[in-house]
């Protein structure tokens, strides 16, 4: 019986496959088996800090990493831009939410080790704004923590967080535009936070602005370890 609902929901909503989005192949799969390797993971020689591939083999940091601080303590990030930027784009402005599950199950089989050293109380996905979600219908990054933390038997906090302010999208800027553009685009939604390590959820890293943005405020609440981990990491 069961069997039967699956295959008229699969006749009528075909699951889509996150790299073609064509109905995937073969059906009952999240991703088609042709379009697996499309999908680049970061190698093992990547950025100690924030998980960027690294250019040279036995550097620690990255170039960036090594001229700048940042709030958190460290970053790991699942596939390079370029091979899931198609992919992320559909995820956040298509209405492809349904991308989530497959990524959700990516990011906790990768990660799964390392998430459990971090021993973090909580996800937090990076907020968007009110309005841009109700438009959007869902943030991307809270489905990813979502799926996350229902494999990892994790709590996600998404309502601790606030977008206040309506940013411009930091794709559309250089470096030092995006540190400005969020300023006070953060707030805490409680007084009382009794969180003491947690991980920041979000789609995509770049030059971590809005990470660490999001993390000075989560210090700023009491929160003592921030880690963070994105879907898809690299230069835009
Ligand atoms: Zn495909
Ligand atoms: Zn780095």
């Amino acid at each position: 019986m069961k069997k039967i609902f699956w295959w008229i929901r699969e006749l009528l909503f075909p699951r889509r496959c996150p790299v073609c989005d064509n109905p995937v192949n073969p059906a009952g799969k999240k991703i088609c088996i042709s379009c697996r390797s499309k999908l680049k993971y970061v190698p093992e020689e990547h950025c100690m800090k924030c998980g960027k591939p690294l250019l040279q083999e036995n550097e620690e940091y990255c170039a960036e990493c090594r001229q700048r601080e940042h709030e958190f303590i460290q970053g790991k990030s699942l596939y390079e831009y370029e091979s899931a930027a198609a992919s992320i784009y559909r995820f956040k402005y298509a209405k492809r939410r349904e991308y989530a599950e497959f990524f959700g199950e990516e990011l906790s089989e990768r990660f799964r080790d390392i998430i459990k050293e971090w021993d973090a109380d909580a996800l937090i996905p990076i907020p968007i704004h009110e309005t841009r979600k109700r438009k959007r219908g869902y943030n991307q990054a809270e489905l990813l923590a979502e799926q996350l933390g229902k494999r990892l038997d994790i709590p996600v906090e998404s309502k601790l967080l606030v977008r206040c302010r309506k940013t411009t999208p930091q794709k559309e800027l250089n470096a030092v535009q995006r540190q400005n553009n969020l300023k006070k685009a953060f707030k805490i939604s409680k007084n009382d936070v009794k969180l003491s390590t947690i991980i920041v959820i979000d789609d995509i890293y770049t030059t971590g602005s809005t990470v660490d943005e999001a993390t000075r405020i989560l210090k700023r609440a009491g929160i003592e370890k921030v880690y963070v981990l994105t879907l898809a990491i690299g230069n835009i």
